[in-house]
């Protein structure tokens, strides 16, 4: 489709590496204390500080993480740099810069690349973070876009994936599936668009789950949050492959197993009556959906009344000792074992 479109755009080649580099950085503006030197040198230069260092990358390629049929460029931008924050606020830290690297093959012209960068500038702009870096180079096919985050925390803060105990609570932030539900309301548009590209889709009764698909948050809140109720996670990861998934590495790295229970898994209405139109189990797609961007927490059993009736949070089980096993409670009292299901790029 971008084919099509490229008659009045500006080729790649055109501009060159250097004059991209300079055209899609020069709109950014430094505004971390900790940046001293951002975009324009062989390195970036951080000013160190008392508190300790996070460092977290992830790498989205076209057609195995993102179709950019579906997913417009700007939103593609904005959803690489969440993915990476995500991560920091797992860790319990702020984050502070992100560098971002990009392979990009002839298809894509400059106002293209321009869209992925307006996304990820208002990423910037919305969390506060400094584009300090990256790297640019060609693809003999489609877009690779690799962002690492750089962010910080007091030593005495941060929360690691295996320091979960027994009889904890297990919390997640917000609620669990639409995502994924939006990938599906995106696939389905995808094939009628493919049989009648004149039909005007109606996503109104989806427009929740496309935005948690095509434009998550990360939750740069829940650290301030846990603070102001006095509650410090014993445990924490991010749902960025699925419930079941991260409970599984929490548990397995914490040495520890769990009790979920299906009715306290948080779904929004929209999770709900999409599952019944695309005959899904509202359970399963909140096990094993990836890509919610909440949090997954465990804290002392003695913080229940703090976290309890909290709108951002839902207590959904309790870690046990490890020879139980990852065990899902259903609404028929019966014990079933979770599996982890990830979100398997690898397995697509
Ligand atoms: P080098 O040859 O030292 O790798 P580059 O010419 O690749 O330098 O990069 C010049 C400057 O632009 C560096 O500060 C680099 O971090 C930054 N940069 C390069 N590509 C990108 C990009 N895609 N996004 C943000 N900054 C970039
Ligand atoms: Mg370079």
């Amino acid at each position: 489709m971008l084919e099509d479109k490229n008659q009045n755009k500006t080729s790649l080649a055109e501009l060159g590496e250097f004059g991209l580099i300079d055209h899609i950085t020069k709109y950014f503006k430094v505004e971390q204390p900790t940046t001293i030197k951002g975009v324009g040198d062989d390195a970036a230069v951080l000013a160190a500080s008392e508190q300790q260092t996070l460092v977290t990358t992830d790498l989205l390629v076209e057609g195995v993480h993102f179709d950019l049929s579906y997913m417009p460029l700007k939103h593609l931008g904005y959803k690489s740099v969440m993915v990476n924050l995500s991560d920091v606020y797992a860790m319990n830290g702020t984050a502070a810069q992100i560098t971002v690297s990009i392979a990009v093959s002839n298809r894509f012209p400059l106002e293209a690349i321009e869209e992925l960068y307006a996304g990820i500038q208002l990423a910037c702009d919305t969390y506060k973070i400094d584009l300090v870096g990256g790297d640019t180079t060609s693809s003999t096919k489609g877009i690779l876009i690799s962002v690492t985050a750089i962010g910080k925390a007091n030593k005495e803060d941060i929360v690691f994936r295996n320091t979960a105990k027994e009889t904890d609570l297990i919390v997640v932030s917000g609620d669990l599936g639409a995502a994924y539900l939006g990938l599906q309301v995106l696939e389905r548009e995808k094939q009628v668009f493919k049989v009648n590209p004149n039909n005007q889709p109606d996503l109104d009764n989806y427009t929740y789950l496309i935005e948690r698909q095509l434009k998550p948050e990360a939750r740069k809140d829940i650290a301030g949050l846990l603070k102001e109720l006095e509650v410090q996670p014993t445990s924490m990861i991010d749902i960025s492959d699925g419930l079941s998934s991260e409970l599984f590495h929490l548990c397995t790295q914490s040495k520890v197993g769990c009790k979920i229970y299906e009715d306290k898994l948080p779904l929004d209405p929209q999770v709900i009556s999409a599952c019944e139109e695309f005959e899904l189990d509202s359970t399963m797609v909140a096990l094993s959906g990836g890509e919610d961007y909440e949090l997954l927490f465990t804290v002392p059993i003695g913080d229940f009344d703090k976290i309890k009736g909290n709108p951002n949070f839902s207590i959904i089980g309790h870690i046990t000792e490890e020879n139980q096993g990852l065990q899902l409670i259903t609404r028929a009292n019966q014990e079933i074992e979770l599996k982890a299901q990830g979100w398997n790029t690898m397995k697509a």
